[in-house]
């Protein structure tokens, strides 16, 4: 019984954890609560449902770090990619599926594996003991949800993001925007000028109000109720609120002297704050949003500073079940208060089918790998998985953590290359052709 593996949740995670571990010769049982019990987005009772969009995103596997990932997948034997590639539907460069047939096909090669026991039902309670992967993804049942919140501390646990958008620093213009802390509080410089600040004239101001009140929103999903009321409102419901809400909250200037202008006082400013420790990635403090992603583009770009930003994720609200893994997980995904079990998927706080896939990959092997009694290293920064596994589990600011997608504002910059958009397609070609050879490395020594 201690060799055998249990996993919680077939969704995109579980499976291919499942998978990994059963082909390492583990013995899995794989417990899943549909259709016994169901989710508000779910609809059948197959394993890897795509709950929303058919599309597994990019698969330019040279210039874009998702389809990356996808390579990555392919070369460590992946379910998931293996079944999209066989349900492929014609989509450009985008990877998409027939959501049914994929599905069908995860699940025919988890029913049948040899080493693979299905057991239906809801598991209400963390266990105590034995080898866990927990991947119950952002619809994670409410029971097990509150006994994970017991386990973790209920600050550590949540059940919605609000995710601000994230800019790519290089491509902010420094000739706008400058680097300060309100009040230059801090001890240090680096504290002092901790925030990127963006200003705007009253014109500006009011453009950008318009644009916000105008833009296309999304609306929420039956059963994902309105909870983000209690205080990280959207940037759009603030401004609806009154034209000066947002000057009086996340836009406020004061504390706050434009190097570029000294004399003249901003009408407002908007805030940027780094969010990763390499510097590269810097969130827009406070503007969560429900605006569509073509409208969040057009009004975000009307920031002076960012007229010409790269987004390495745009912001969003949803019902989101994800916990706060850089302080809560360790780098080879396992509780730290309670080591047998380990999380998977987009509940560590990865954000999207191929993410959380990913993620299962590698906790199936790694929990393969221990119940063998064999060490496996987390694999290397500079792969996209390791880049991906350490953003979650100790790169990303705990304070301030939200899902994230895979992106190259992860990864470590490769020296010599220029920066900004004109160098952007050598760069990302030298990140993928580094990241392909790191990973067939740690697979070889797997
Ligand atoms: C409404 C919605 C739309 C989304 N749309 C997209 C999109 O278009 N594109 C994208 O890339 N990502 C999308 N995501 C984000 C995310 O990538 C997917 O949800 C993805 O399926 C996450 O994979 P996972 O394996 O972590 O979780 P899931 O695929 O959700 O799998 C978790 C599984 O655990 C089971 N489970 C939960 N609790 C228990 C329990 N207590 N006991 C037993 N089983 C349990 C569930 O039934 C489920 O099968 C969306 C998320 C949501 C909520």
């Amino acid at each position: 019984m201690e060799n055998t593996l249990h996993i919680i949740g077939g969704g995109l995670a579980g499976s291919e954890a499942a998978f990994q571990a059963a082909e390492a010769g583990v013995q899995v049982i794989l417990h899943e609560m549909r259709p016994k019990v169901e989710t508000f987005a779910h609809q059948g009772g197959d394993f890897a449902e795509m709950v929303c969009s058919n599309s597994f995103r990019s698969d330019d596997h040279e210039q874009n770090a998702v389809g990356l990932l996808h390579w990555e997948m392919r070369e460590a034997n992946g379910l998931i990619m293996r079944m999209a590639g066989e349900h492929r539907l014609p989509a450009g460069g985008a990877l998409a599926v027939d959501r049914e047939a994929f599905a069908r096909g995860v699940s025919e090669v988890i029913r049948n594996h040899p080493n693979i026991t299905i057991e239906t039902g809801e598991i209400t309670e963390l266990p105590t003991d034995g080898n866990w992967i927990i991947a119950t993804g952002p619809l994670t049942s409410g029971a097990l949800g509150e006994s994970i919140a017991r386990e973790t501390g209920a600050e550590s646990l949540a059940f919605f993001d609000a995710i601000a958008p994230i800019v790519y620093f290089d491509s902010v213009n420094m000739d706008v925007a400058w680097m300060q802390s309100r009040y230059d509080k801090g001890e240090t410089e680096e504290e002092q000028k901790a925030y990127l600040n963006c200003p705007m004239t009253k014109d500006q101001y009011e453009a950008f109000i318009d644009a916000l009140l105008a833009a296309d929103k999304t609306e929420f999903h039956e059963g994902e109720t309105a909870k983000y009321f209690d205080g990280c409102l959207p940037i759009e419901v603030m401004a609806d609120r009154g034209r000066e809400t947002l000057r009086f909250g996340p836009m406020k200037p004061v504390g706050l002297t434009n190097e570029h202008d000294p004399e003249n006082k901003a009408y407002a400013v908007v805030q940027l704050r780094r969010d990763n420790t390499l510097g590269t990635l810097y969130n827009i403090v406070g503007f969560q949003t429900k605006m569509k992603y073509g409208a969040q583009q057009d009004v975000f770009r009307m920031i002076p500073g960012l007229e010409d930003a790269s987004f390495a994720r745009l912001g969003g609200i949803h019902r989101n079940t994800f916990m706060n893994s850089p302080t809560l997980l360790d780098d080879q995904m396992r509780l730290k208060s309670r080591p047998n079990l380990r999380f998977a998927g987009q509940i560590t706080g990865v954000e999207g089918y191929v993410e959380s896939a990913a993620m299962g990959l590698l906790a199936g092997r790694l929990a393969a790998a221990e119940i063998q009694g064999k060490q496996l290293e987390t694999p290397p920064l500079n792969s996209a998985m390791g880049a991906l596994i350490h953003h979650i589990t100790g790169g990303a600011d705990a304070k301030t953590f939200q899902p994230m997608n895979v992106n190259f504002g992860l990864f470590q910059p490769v020296d010599g290359l220029k920066g900004g958009r004109r160098g952007r397609k050598d760069r990302y070609k030298a990140y993928t052709d580094r990241a392909k050879t790191a990973w067939k490395d740690w697979l070889a020594g797997a």
